[in-house]
């Protein structure tokens, strides 16, 4: 029985996916919950569908068979058969009722509502793998910060449950969602991406400024902190880049590790789907094992342990 007296189970946020068996996003085996919603345009973003707080509708063209059928359903007539089946999404009111009538899954919903109590009924399918691996419950996104409310009833349920539990965090948030969220939560794993202002907000449309201030506040109110560095061509795969994060890491409280993770461009054919574009050029060389290496001897020469993450 979960211990409903200990959060607000009507309490609803929005996500968009849940991930089980996960190793790599904090101890043991994992189940990720993703939530809707994110204030940052990183370019090499491989999870486009978490950008937009809404819930959205995806057309995938190479799985359509031109049957016409969501065009007849739709309501505000957003649908138009081009060879495209492009989606007018001011009109579209994402009512989902293509989605329920597209019968070879060419088009698909994107998020969802849910409860705090339902998600952790979810969850709870999952808890003997938390018990036997000493894992549990991971958050990410999107930026969960921007469902501070939500994100607390979930951890402190995950608490009455006494499943661990783990936040991937950008730290672009409002001071009260960082104090509000971050105390409840076990682990927190924090992206650094750059240090130079002018820099991040070319890559990533927003400065850095909130995003600094806060990392300092989390590493004075977190229980532990892993640190984790996308390393990007063209944006911070060099040295001096990588030496002033390290510089500014080592200022940190309560950082265990930091984790270096090289560029992938995996999630670039997500983007069609959304009508969006990846603005990552198609033939950007991924980081070579010799870089990562020397960027990880770098952080091991400010004294931090560090870890190549695959
Ligand atoms: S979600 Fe609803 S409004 Fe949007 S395209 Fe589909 S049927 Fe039309
Ligand atoms: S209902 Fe699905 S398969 Fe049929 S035209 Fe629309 S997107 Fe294509």
């Amino acid at each position: 029985m979960l211990r409903e007296d200990k959060y607000n189970k009507n309490k609803e946020g929005t996500i968009f996916d849940i991930q089980r068996f996960s190793i790599n996003d904090g101890p043991g085996i994992r189940t990720i919950v993703f939530l809707k919603g994110c204030p940052l345009k990183c370019k090499w973003c491989s999870n486009p569908e978490s950008q937009s707080k809404d819930i959205q509708i995806t057309f995938n063209k190479s799985s359509c068979i031109n049957c016409g059928k969501c065009i007849d359903v739709c309501p505000q007539g957003a649908i138009s058969l081009d060879g495209n089946n492009k989606i007018d999404r001011d009109k579209c009111d994402n009512c989902g009722l293509c989605v329920d009538n597209c019968y070879s899954n060419a088009l698909v919903k994107i998020g969802r509502k849910i409860k705090v109590e339902e998600l952790l009924q979810e969850l709870k399918k999952d808890s003997v793998h938390f018990r036997r691996s000493g894992g549990g419950v991971t958050l990410s996104g999107g930026e969960l910060l921007g469902q501070a409310d939500f994100v607390a009833e979930i951890l402190k349920g995950c608490k009455s449950m006494g499943w661990h539990t783990t936040l991937e965090t950008t730290a672009f948030a409002k001071k009260e969602a960082v104090e509000k969220v971050i105390p409840l939560a076990d682990l927190v794993l924090l992206d650094i991406k750059h240090t130079n202002n002018d820099i991040h907000i070319n890559h990533i449309g927003v400065g850095n400024k909130i995003i600094l201030e806060n990392a300092k506040h989390i590493s004075m109110i977190s229980k532990e902190l892993i640190i984790r560095v996308p390393v990007i061509p063209h944006f911070n795969c060099d040295n001096e880049s990588i030496n002033a994060i390290a510089s500014f890491v080592k200022t940190l409280e309560n950082v265990i590790r930091v984790d270096l993770l090289a560029y992938h461009n995996l999630g670039s054919s997500k983007y069609q789907n959304l009508e969006m574009k990846y603005e990552m050029d198609s033939d950007i060389a991924i980081p070579t094992d010799n870089i990562m290496n020397e960027f990880k001897e770098v952080f091991e020469s400010f004294d931090m342990k560090c870890v190549i993450e695959g």
